[in-house]
């Protein structure tokens, strides 16, 4: 059986996904489950892009200490440098350094000629060597790179000292076929390439960024750079839980096997999509709630003759969870982080201690606490912004609603240390307060913010349920800024989830910088 190494790239490529910024604190709670998944490489991000980034990979590096922990860099020195800096602590570090191959970009984006793109390619690699021996070669835009010249800059990596050469299909452009027959040239026409292993890492503007993946492996590749849910730039990288489990499912026919515990992927994917806002669609492969619909008696007849008739993949293997255990009232804190651990929310004291309060708070007031409710108290821990960022705090909230008169809201903001108020009127009491808080940003602060995305739903059933809100408020250059809260009030839970994405509205604009933000445009995406 050939083994094939799982490179993650949630936290890092996952994590350019529109709307999907995540904070140090759920990076690391991420990262940590990931290493309980099995991963072999966790690429935890791209430390020149951002002070936040660098931190994260320098927390990941710190408290994560099986898999190789990877960042990226361009090939510049000081992109090289921050990596490597980023890295220090790590147990297994990598650096992953990219420049683009292909005409269009060369020409284009680099304005560079082949020969100094190689040259530049080399001194890169030489530099990321001074840090760590595992370095990982991509040349961007490969699927639309000359195969010769491919090969060129690959041989060249790897004499400069590369031990990985990564086959990005930055743009979703391949087709299987293709793949096959450019992983087979590199094999072919590189001599030194023995001295590394292939990676591919293909993106789904096609759809076909899984089978893309399987193939590179049918030719040859033996590491899979890959996301939770199919996260990623543009509509996403190949999904993990798809790969993993077309080479669990079908090991005989790939003769391959993974490191992956399958068990863990359900919690992964969950832990991911709430910490990130994007939910799953509900019919996706492996990890959709219909997924595993014959728990709910879908094909009820066939499944109890025999099973196998309809279910290729049992939910306990991917660690399914149907049923909801419910809380006591009076679980202790050792109930409470059991049930988080089980769900992949490593912890800290000071969290865990917030969430159990939470729950006494909650269950003086609910029925029954069951395990979505404490998940949701976990989120909102981590998403809460912290206190050097928190601008703008609420401070009084009032609607008015009924069907006789126009709903209108009135809002108390604390900016810095000042308190202003705010009026809205809309078409109902939650439109009233948005129309409220956004002027007071509008005048206080600068930033134009439309909401773009609004949404409610109940964690669990019941009127006195705990409301959960997600908004998502653009600005004037199109940036998306999102909010999450949950409320036993659903207007509060609104409001709440408005400041929220308010306050990173207005961090966003404090941070930005020109250098920043055309840093941000080069990224191998
Ligand atoms: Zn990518």
């Amino acid at each position: 059986m050939r083994r094939i190494r799982i490179f993650d790239t949630t936290l890092r490529d996952g994590e350019q996904s529109p709307g999907a910024s995540l904070n140090v604190s759920e990076k690391v709670v991420i990262a940590k489950q990931l290493d309980k998944l099995g991963v072999d490489i966790i690429e935890a991000g791209f430390p020149r892009t951002s002070q936040g980034d660098f931190e994260a990979v320098k927390l990941i590096a710190q408290e994560v200490r099986r898999p190789v922990i990877c960042g990226l860099a361009r090939t510049r020195d000081e992109d090289i440098d921050a990596a490597g800096q980023a890295l220090e602590s790590a147990e297994n570090k990598r650096i992953h350094v990219f420049i683009a191959t292909s005409a269009l970009h060369m020409d284009k984006k680099l304005k560079m000629t082949p020969d100094e793109v190689i040259a530049t390619a080399i001194r890169g690699v030489r530099r990321a060597r001074r840090y760590t021996d595992d370095v990982e070669f991509s040349p961007e835009d490969c699927s639309r790179t000359d195969m010769d010249f491919m090969c060129r800059v690959c041989e060249a990596a790897i004499d400069a000292g590369a031990t990985t050469v990564n086959i990005p299909d930055t743009v979703g452009y391949a087709v299987p076929q293709e793949i096959r027959q450019r992983i087979s040239y590199l094999r072919e026409k590189v001599p030194n390439i023995s001295r590394a292993v292939i990676s591919i890492h293909c993106h789904n503007d096609l759809g076909l960024a899984v089978a893309n993946s399987l193939a590179a492996m049918e030719a040859g590749c033996d590491q899979i750079e890959c996301t939770i849910n199919g996260l990623g730039e543009r509509a996403g990288n190949a999904s993990l839980e798809e790969v993993v489990m077309a080479i669990w499912l079908r090991h005989e026919n790939y003769m391959a096997e993974t490191g992956i515990n399958t068990r863990e992927i359900w919690t992964t994917s969950r832990l991911v999509s709430d910490l990130t806002g994007i939910a799953v669609q509900r019919n996706k492969a492996i990890v959709g709630d219909n997924a595993f619909a014959h728990e709910a008696g879908i094909h009820q007849h066939g499944v109890i003759s025999d099973r196998k008739t309809y279910e290729i993949i049992l939910a306990d293997d991917v660690g399914w969870k149907g049923e909801q255990l419910v809380i006591g009232k009076h679980s202790g804190k050792h109930v409470i982080e059991q049930t988080l651990k089980s769900r992949g929310y490593a912890l800290n004291k000071d969290q865990l201690l917030e969430v159990t309060n939470r729950v006494k708070e909650a269950a003086d007031r609910q029925k029954a606490i069951t395990e979505e409710d404490v998940i949701a108290f976990a989120n909102d821990i981590l998403t809460t912004l912290t206190r050097d960022e928190q601008l703008v705090r609420l401070c009084e909230l009032s609607v008015m609603t009924g069907n006789r008169f126009t709903p209108s809201a009135t809002i108390k903001l604390a900016v810095g240390d000042r308190e202003v108020l705010g009026t809205g009127t809309g078409i109902g009491p939650v439109d009233a307060a948005a129309h409220a808080l956004q002027s007071i940003i509008h005048k206080e602060l600068g930033p134009h913010l439309e909401l773009k995305e609004y949404g409610l739903k109940a964690v669990t059933g019941g009127t006195d349920a705990l409301a959960h809100a997600h908004i998502r408020f653009a600005d004037d250059e199109g940036n998306s800024f999102r909010g999450e809260a949950i409320n036993g009030d659903v207007i509060l839970a609104s409001v709440e989830a408005m400041v929220q994405g308010a306050n990173r509205a207005v961090n966003f604009q404090k941070r930005k910088t020109p250098s920043e933000q055309g840093q941000q445009q080069t990224g191998e995406r």
